[in-house]
């Protein structure tokens, strides 16, 4: 955060970044938004103060039927992982073999990862289960504080596996849930882990959101074919720095574009 108040970026809300793309408008700096998903508690302690520090602005994507509670879903989607006692999880072989089991179907980019990449992966999901998350209390005292909210669906599921009626209701309830609570207008969405095909964008976009939200990496620029797919730097745990500034150089396009030619 000191380094982006710092750098050649402009720190912007994530709403404002989408109106310049909707507008087609270059803006003067490159900018950046910043936005977190799932609603963990931790924001309030880690996250929050540094935004404030630097009068950054944060879009939070939220769990609705999850507020107050815990990160259920990570147990509920990737059961091969959680069937390991503490033994077979401190394996290194046998835990690398039920993640490719767990990630094959649902998350196909974890699953073609190389061994070293999906242990720290396997690691990181078993990290993530049953963490606590802001409730709605905690949503209100953040957005006296200069965070928006995003819909991130009511259950976190998979959007894809599920019937058309089940993923409208997922998308369409999560954002009235938070604009009933919040009291607030909701215009952006966010496909939990990353899961979307044409269908749910054209579901989104009919549900009156105005942007959408992957986890495929990249830089949005005037030429993304629809604001229902944007692209988004990931930025965690395992992040260096040095791989922090790379994903905001003018290199990291020019990567993106290689890495392309290359897989084609
Ligand atoms: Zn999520």
């Amino acid at each position: 955060m000191e380094w982006l108040a710092r750098s050649r970026f402009e720190v912007i809300p994530l709403s404002e970044a989408v109106q310049y793309l909707a507008d087609g408008k270059k803006p003067t700096r490159p900018v950046v938004a910043i936005t977190f998903d799932d609603g963990y508690r931790s924001l309030i302690d880690h996250a929050l103060p540094q935004l404030e520090a630097h009068g950054f602005s944060a879009t939070v994507f939220l769990v609705t039927g999850c507020m107050g509670g815990r990160s259920k879903w990570v147990e509920r989607d990737f059961p091969e992982l959680f069937e390991l006692d503490q033994d077979q999880q401190n394996d290194q072989k046998r835990l690398i073999q039920a993640a490719r089991v767990a990630f094959k179907e649902r998350i196909p980019y974890f699953y073609k990862l190389p061994n070293n990449q999906l242990e720290s992966i396997a690691r990181q999901t078993l990290n993530m289960a049953q963490l606590p998350l802001l409730s709605w209390d905690d949503a209100r005292m953040m957005m006296l504080r200069g965070i928006d909210f995003g819909a991130h669906t009511v259950t976190h599921p998979f959007l894809p596996t599920l019937s058309k009626d089940a993923a409208v209701k997922e998308i369409t309830e999560s954002r009235s849930h938070i604009e009933e609570q919040l009291n607030t207008t909701v215009k952006a969405f966010c496909y939990p882990y990353g899961a979307l095909d044409e269908q749910l964008k054209q579901l989104t976009e009919e549900a009156g959101f105005t942007s959408a939200f992957s986890t495929d990496p990249g830089i949005n620029s005037g030429c993304n074919p629809t604001p229902f797919s944007m692209k988004r730097v990931s930025i965690h745990e395992g992040t260096s720095f040095l791989r922090f500034r790379f994903y905001l150089s003018m290199l990291y396009p020019w990567y993106l574009q290689c890495r392309t030619i290359i897989r084609c």
